[in-house]
């Protein structure tokens, strides 16, 4: 694969040719010089990586949207080259900001990179996290989710007996931190096939078969649920679960699709695989907007894999989730942060702010829940699938789905909303 894509690049770069826009200087400097409007940066359209795990090095070939000037995030990267289809390029540094002047073709980034233990990059343990915006401590790249990207990834120097779980190609739009990969002992068991085709796996790490069998043995069925009831899983016809050594400061599981990762001792969760498998459709699927969105991402999925379990598992396991739902919901608002749907756009960070917690998941799932008490929860999934249609692979944002809801079905959430996704305790 990764023969095939190179090939491809030379190809492309030799018919792109490097002619400069007529009447322009190379370089603008105000852009170096970080003095230029950042928000006329251009989106990154494609990323490809070829990383080197022995060396630490790597290759991004980053494909933009446009021609024009670009700041991309590098802050925990040592850059040694950067070129364009006019050849090396000058470029700065800023604020944990690579900047480059008037691209012409794909920009190739040559970097190192180094593990880092906060949850931050690639970890000790083998695999890398880069949410929410610590992209830039593996590859250059735009952190914020509303400006997706596809993706190509290959890596060498694996270590001897061990095996790199990832994709080697993400063929639609992505939140930047939904790309990863995961280095160990694994070994792959196939778990069946969904209806719609795609094929379900799960990795584990000696000694951990017995726990991935426990936690995915309904996870065809669930997986089969989303895509039946909400619409076409766009990141491939091969996805999984994938275990995980984690440090501190992460629990469960996170939305590395096709491939997502649960740490080990996870695995055998339920509701944990349910979770992380919708994130195929929101978060990952249909792109936050807006970090202050994080609840239409997280509350949505958290509904969804309640539901998807109830289908699939009974009643019994319903009413153990939501019992562990309402407990996990006491426990966050006894904690108190952030609302769980602040307002504004962008201008919470989404850890500092404390948004991250447990409530955007738990008062999102309730939110769910009391608008289904009113409507019907069959009629509910039909509103949700129709707004993953309309939205895949595109951000989108909390009032678009308050709005779908009431245009869908006439009731009007904002009642619920107020008291559960405004309220700050
Ligand atoms: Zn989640």
């Amino acid at each position: 694969m990764r023969t095939a894509w190179l090939l491809g690049w030379s190809l492309v770069l030799g018919l792109a040719g490097c002619a400069a826009e007529p009447g322009e200087d190379i370089d603008d400097e105000s852009w170096l010089d970080g003095k230029g409007d950042g928000a006329s940066a251009v989106d990154v359209a494609r990323t490809n990586l070829q990383v080197d795990l022995a060396t630490r090095t790597a290759v991004a070939t980053i494909e933009l949207e446009r021609y024009g000037n670009v700041a991309l995030e590098v802050g925990g990267l040592t850059i040694t080259d950067v070129t364009d289809d006019r050849g090396h390029r000058r470029y700065k540094i800023l604020a944990g900001k690579l900047l480059v002047s008037r691209v012409l073709g794909p920009l190739v980034v040559t970097y190192g990179f180094a593990e880092h233990a906060n949850a931050d990059g690639l970890l000790p343990g083998g695999s890398t996290v880069i949410w929410p915006y610590f992209c830039g401590n593996v590859f250059p790249c735009h952190s914020q989710p509303a400006d997706g990207t596809t993706f190509t990834l290959a890596l060498d120097g694996i270590p001897a007996g061990k095996t790199a779980v990832y994709p080697e190609a993400i063929d639609a739009d992505a939140p930047p931190y939904m790309l990863a990969w995961a280095v160990g002992a694994y070994t792959r068991a196939t778990l069946g096939t969904t209806a719609a085709g795609t094929k379900l796996t799960v990795d584990w790490l000696p000694g951990g078969e017995t726990a991935a069998r426990a936690g995915t043995k309904n996870l065809v069925k669930v997986f089969d649920w989303f895509e039946k009831t909400l619409g076409p899983y766009s990141f491939g016809s091969h996805a999984g679960a994938v275990s995980v050594v984690w440090g501190e400061g992460l629990y469960g599981g996170m939305e590395h699709h096709p491939l997502w990762h649960v740490a080990k001792d996870a695995m055998a969760d339920e509701v944990t695989q349910a979770h992380e498998a919708a994130h195929g459709w929101f978060g990952d699927g249909v792109r936050l907007r807006c970090w202050e969105d994080f609840v239409l991402s997280e509350g949505t999925v958290s509904y969804l894999s309640a539901r998807a379990l109830a289908k699939v598992a009974g009643p019994t396991m319903e009413a153990k989730i939501w019992a562990d739902y309402q407990r996990d919901l006491d426990d966050a608002i006894a904690t108190g942060g952030a609302p769980a749907w602040p307002k504004g756009c962008n201008q919470i960070d989404i850890i500092r702010d404390k948004l991250f917690t447990n409530l955007p998941y738990m008062q999102g799932a309730f939110f769910y829940k009391d608008v289904a008490a009113q409507v019907g929860a069959d009629v509910l999934d039909g509103v949700i699938g129709r707004f993953y249609r309309a939205h895949a692979n595109k951000a989108a944002s909390m009032q678009d789905m308050v709005d779908a809801i009431k245009a869908d079905t006439g009731f009007d959430p904002t009642p619920i909303v107020e008291a559960r996704l405004r309220k700050q305790f």
